[in-house]
């Protein structure tokens, strides 16, 4: 989600900005003031209880900010993301306002500040006053108004500075040049998401090449330990020597190799828009693993689908497949499939349940031809995946 809080004195230009904004990102808007505008129009006790205030210029208690806000964003839990205008006001409503991203399982993006000199500001809202209708849009009640805003809102920009999304853009510019520095701001916090999915899936059930696909479509990195750790045994690389050794003694490869293979990927994959992992997370170990090396990146998991097939016919493709050229060690033998299964049954299913619970999860159906199964898993991550890139 992208959720973005403009911030900035009465008559900065929120309002107009806010306009531009959600239609550029199709983003839900959120205006306190209107809100409680409206609660005013209908008469509502909440609409009682602040209409004299606004009209003084004071700021509304946050108890009823938290209730028209709560409401409206529990509303609309659909919304590809938020635009906060007039809100947060107070330090307190900064912390109110994370601890509704974190229901949403989201955070603020970031706060852009509209900055603009008190006297511009006066003579912007004087001007307004002329046609708004606004009870609070003259001089006297703007003076309140803007006190209020430098002796209780200013301070929340060190909650967002303290945090690293505090930005700023010069408010008294032409209203498309600041346009073009806020779209700026958003586009480069853009640039630095990923979309991150992980595939999971019994053996056999097609999430190696069907997650290949995926990332081809979309031009996601493909992560799949396995296939890494074929290939550093192939380039004879130091870590190749040390797993080949592993795998004849029949050991377990240890997470500390799988680790050092994804952070180096991580690393060296500048300017992605996301991976896809496959055969990672194994383990609830792994599991921490990755969500800690994700957030060492600034970043986390976006999308989880869980491959279904039936247990017999998993048995049949994986027998098949060992007949072929992309027949692996480990699918020589029956006794050997079926442990991979049981070892998938007791170790990795309950990371999905984990994650169920985190994240959700996202069933496809692995059954079919190719193109049936990779357009039901295009499906489930198209929205997502247009939505972030
Ligand atoms: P605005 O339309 O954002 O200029 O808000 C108009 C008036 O509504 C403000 O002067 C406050 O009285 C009240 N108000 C709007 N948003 C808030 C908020 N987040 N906290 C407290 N009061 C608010």
């Amino acid at each position: 989600m992208l959720n973005i809080a403009l911030f900035g004195p009465p008559g900065a230009g929120k309002g107009t900005q806010s306009q531009y904004l959600i239609k550029k990102y199709n983003l839900f808007y959120i205006s306190t003031g209107d809100l409680l505008r409206k609660e005013i129009k209908e008469k509502t006790n909440l609409g009682k209880e602040a209409e004299s205030i606004i009209a003084s210029g004071g700021l509304v208690p946050d108890e009823i900010i938290v209730q028209i806000i709560e409401k409206t964003i529990t509303d609309n839990p659909d919304a590809n993301g938020f635009l906060f205008d007039g809100f947060p006001r107070t330090y307190i409503q900064a912390y109110i306002l994370s601890g509704l991203m974190i229901k949403l399982n989201t955070s603020l993006s970031c706060l852009i500040s509209l900055n603009v000199p008190e006297e511009e500001s006066v003579k912007r809202l004087l001007h307004r006053g002329k046609t708004s209708g606004r009870s609070d849009d003259n001089e006297e009640v703007i003076r309140t108004r803007l006190k209020e805003y430098y002796d209780k809102t200013l301070p929340v920009m060190q909650f967002y500075k303290d945090r690293g999304i505090f930005t700023e853009a010069d408010g008294t510019q032409s209203i498309e040049v600041v346009q073009e520095q806020i779209s700026s701001i958003i586009d480069e916090e853009l640039s630095k998401r990923l979309f991150n999915i992980v595939v999971f899936g019994y053996p056999g059930s097609g999430r190696g090449s069907q997650g290949k696909a995926l990332a081809e479509k979309y031009g996601l990195e493909f992560v799949a330990t396995g296939g890494m750790l074929e290939q550093e045994i192939s380039k004879q690389t130091s870590i190749g020597k040390e797993v080949q050794r592993i795998y004849d003694s029949g050991e377990l490869v240890p997470d500390e190799i799988v680790v050092k293979l994804i952070e180096q990927r991580l690393e060296n994959s500048k300017n992605v828009k996301g991976f896809i992992f496959k055969g990672f997370p194994r383990t609830l170990v792994q599991s921490y693993i990755l969500d800690g090396m994700l957030k060492k990146h600034g970043t986390g998991i976006a999308k989880i689908v869980e491959f279904e097939v039936p247990t017999l016919e998993l048995i049949k493709r994986l027998d098949k497949r060992s007949k072929t050229d992309r027949g692996m060690p480990y699918d020589s033998s029956t006794a050997k499939i079926v442990t991979r299964l049981q070892e998938h049954e007791q170790r990795t299913i309950p990371v999905i349940k984990k994650y169920q619970q985190i994240h959700g999860t996202e069933k496809i159906d692995g059954t079919g031809s190719f193109e049936e199964v990779f357009n039901r898993l295009s499906f489930a991550v198209e929205h997502g995946i247009k939505a972030m890139l």
